[in-house]
């Protein structure tokens, strides 16, 4: 009789465990919740979801859950800090929303962050205006396209070389054959003929004009191109610049000539074979 006592003791055990085990505090059967209503906690922002949340009236545990879209006016807006300016926009990770007002805390003829001297500074003034530049997207794979609120030169020549013409308009460089057609000047070209005619030539051709610009490291930085002819424009006069010679551009005049723009005077077609000065330059 003894053992059966027992026996009915650990059943009686068992079953108070089994019990136990169906409540919502052993975390065990989350069916046996009680939760209330669902309650918002945190609004929508530019990069997430609103998000609400409930909690189990029995033992307190709390539920969480996305709802709707992300709100795209919700920024966090602040300055963000960049060498050589601040704009305002969204800290926020991702977002990439600006405003389109920022503080310059460089001037012409400082020295930027790839070691140059700075030679264009988009401050709205002068005629026409210096507002920020569009440098354009490369090829495929370079680069995305961006905002530039200065350009920097570097302080000396590069090796004096031919540009490469190689009897052909190179696909997507600007090209011209008077400066006082629309656009022809545009800042923002550079950058991007610069790739073009270095993909065209042959990256592994390294005594071009547009592949010393490329293959250049001044300063720890590997974004120097060969400047438009408008970029080279914005150079010539500058104390930093030599007051004579002719600098090689990266606009394309036709098949077989480029553009260079003297530093005493204009600017002229050069024959793709002839030896120019070269110049770098970068934007940001
Ligand atoms: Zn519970
Ligand atoms: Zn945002």
């Amino acid at each position: 009789m003894k053992n059966t006592r027992n026996l009915f003791g650990i059943i009686a055990l068992v079953a108070v465990i089994a019990l136990a085990m169906t409540g919502c505090s052993s975390g065990a059967d989350p069916c046996s919740h009680s939760y209330g209503s669902w309650a918002p906690k945190a609004a929508a922002t530019c990069m997430a979801k609103a998000t609400e949340e409930r909690a189990c009236a029995l033992c307190g545990e709390k539920q969480t859950q996305s709802v709707g879209i992300p709100d795209p006016d919700a920024h966090d807006e602040g300055w963000v800090m960049t060498p050589g300016y601040e704009l305002e926009g969204c800290l926020r990770s991702g977002c990439g929303y600006l405003t389109g007002d920022y503080y310059l805390t460089l001037a012409i003829g400082d020295t930027g962050p790839g070691g140059g001297i700075i030679f264009y500074v988009a401050d709205g003034g002068g005629t026409p205006a210096r507002n920020p530049i569009s440098v354009q997207a490369g090829p495929a794979g370079e680069w995305s396209a961006y905002t530039a609120y200065y350009l920097e030169v570097w302080t000396t020549d590069e090796i004096a070389s031919d540009w490469g013409s190689n009897g052909a308009v190179i696909a997507g460089v600007t090209t011209f054959t008077n400066e006082t057609v629309p656009d022809a000047l545009l800042l923002g070209n550079g950058r991007k003929d610069t790739w073009l005619i270095v993909t065209y030539l042959g990256e592994s051709v390294s005594n071009r004009a547009a592949q010393r610009c490329v293959n250049a490291t001044h300063g720890g930085k590997n974004d120097w191109f060969l400047p438009s002819l408008g970029e080279l424009k914005e150079l010539k006069g500058k104390a930093n610049m030599p007051s004579t010679g002719y600098y090689w551009s990266s606009s394309q005049y036709d098949e077989d000539y480029a553009w260079f723009q003297g530093m005493a005077g204009s600017a002229g077609a050069g024959y793709g074979n002839g030896d120019y000065y070269v110049r770098a330059i970068r934007a940001f």
